[in-house]
């Protein structure tokens, strides 16, 4: 019983060094390296893509990441969003208005503006669908991201939000994207930005430092810590950026990217975000 457990432990660790290197950028890469990502990618896709077998929430039988049931039940799920923050809403801000038409925001976002335009936001972040996020985040499963860019686009298409004309991600410290390995958020942002047909720049902005992990803080200690943590490194004057994350938790550190681009004179920003925390 032993050896099979223990090659069955070797072959998921294998798996997730593969799916690891799959993710990894090639920059900078011997091309012996580059060879093994290469390969390490056309195994993962292989693995993820052209066998799945089962729906990654239910089990069933699936040729694709959700059977049609899951499909239908969990992305489907009637929300109406603000449309600045997509905290879920039951309220109309102002009477009277056009259910399909209204931008509605929410008494956060009216009485206190965060700096960012738009989000769009798949659905809430809870069970089932938080399993999608987090086996993208701890175990590198490509195809979890490549169905939120998926979903993405098809969110954005029915919103009336303009495209961008760039897509980033959230970035990652650099001691964080060491130890992981790679930028779930650019594993959703980088597929996303070939549906949106826009410039996909995985560097666009740095993190300039590691800020505290912000599950445990409350909203302006959040605010607080990741104040000045960001730094663009390109011209984005006059530009739409998409900022694309898996999860969107209080939205601080998404107010302080948005700051921290229209200081550099983007025009607009706009949330690509997976998953929303309903509340605080
Ligand atoms: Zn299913
Ligand atoms: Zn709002």
């Amino acid at each position: 019983m032993f050896p099979r457990l223990w090659i069955g432990l070797m072959g998921r660790q294998f798996l997730f060094i593969l799916r690891r290197s799959a993710l990894a950028s090639s920059a900078g890469l011997s091309l012996l390296q580059k060879g093994f990502v290469d390969a390490a990618r056309s195994f993962v896709r292989l693995h993820d893509i052209a066998l799945p077998s089962q729906c990654a929430l239910c089990g069933n039988l699936s040729h694709r990441v959700l059977c049609t049931g899951c499909d239908e039940q969990y992305w489907n799920q009637a929300r109406t969003r603000c449309f600045i923050c997509a905290l879920p809403m039951s309220v109309f801000a102002g009477p009277g208005e056009d259910r399909s038409r209204a931008q509605s925001r929410c008494k956060l976002c009216i009485t206190e503006p965060p700096h960012f335009d738009a989000t769009i936001a798949l659905a809430d972040y809870r069970a089932p669908l938080d399993t999608l996020a987090l086996e993208l985040k701890f175990q590198a499963r490509l195809a979890g991201a490549d169905e939120f860019a998926r979903q993405l686009q098809a969110t954005f298409e029915d919103s009336n939000v303009a495209a961008p004309d760039i897509v980033a991600p959230v970035p990652l410290s650099r001691k964080r994207l060491r130890t992981r390995g790679y930028n779930q958020a650019w594993s959703i942002g980088k597929p996303l930005a070939r549906r949106l047909g826009a410039h996909a720049d995985a560097t666009l902005i740095e993190r300039t430092r590691n800020t505290a992990p912000q599950a445990k803080l409350d909203l302006d200690t959040r605010r607080h810590n990741v104040g000045d943590a960001f730094r663009v490194l390109r011209d984005v004057r006059g530009k739409h950026v998409g900022i694309v994350d898996d999860v969107m938790t209080s939205g601080a550190t998404l107010d302080a990217l948005a700051r921290t681009l229209k200081t550099a004179g983007a025009r607009r920003v706009t949330n690509f975000v997976a998953l929303r925390t309903p509340q605080d």
